[in-house]
């Protein structure tokens, strides 16, 4: 059994339009990539007001599982 490698990502971190590399293998994962060429989303986490707080996708390519925060205090800001 290989064991999955999660890595986290915040999105304030982030420059330009959202688009990172895979921590790992370095594919280009894009939020706005709704046919989800190079990853598939795994959860989706909202907190009591229906806000998303948190997304964890897989990228495709090497199966890590990446870790999306910073949702919602990128809205307040
Ligand atoms: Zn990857």
């Amino acid at each position: 059994m290989s064991q999955v490698e999660v890595y986290t990502v915040d999105l304030r971190e982030l420059e330009g339009e959202g688009d990172f590399p895979c921590p790992k293998c370095g594919a280009l994962l894009s939020p706005d990539d709704i046919e989800e060429e190079n990853y598939t989303v795994v959860d989706v986490r909202y907190n009591e007001e229906g806000v998303m707080e948190e997304m964890v996708i897989q990228c495709l390519r090497c199966k890590s599982e990446i870790r999306l925060i910073g949702f919602i205090e990128l809205m307040e800001v």
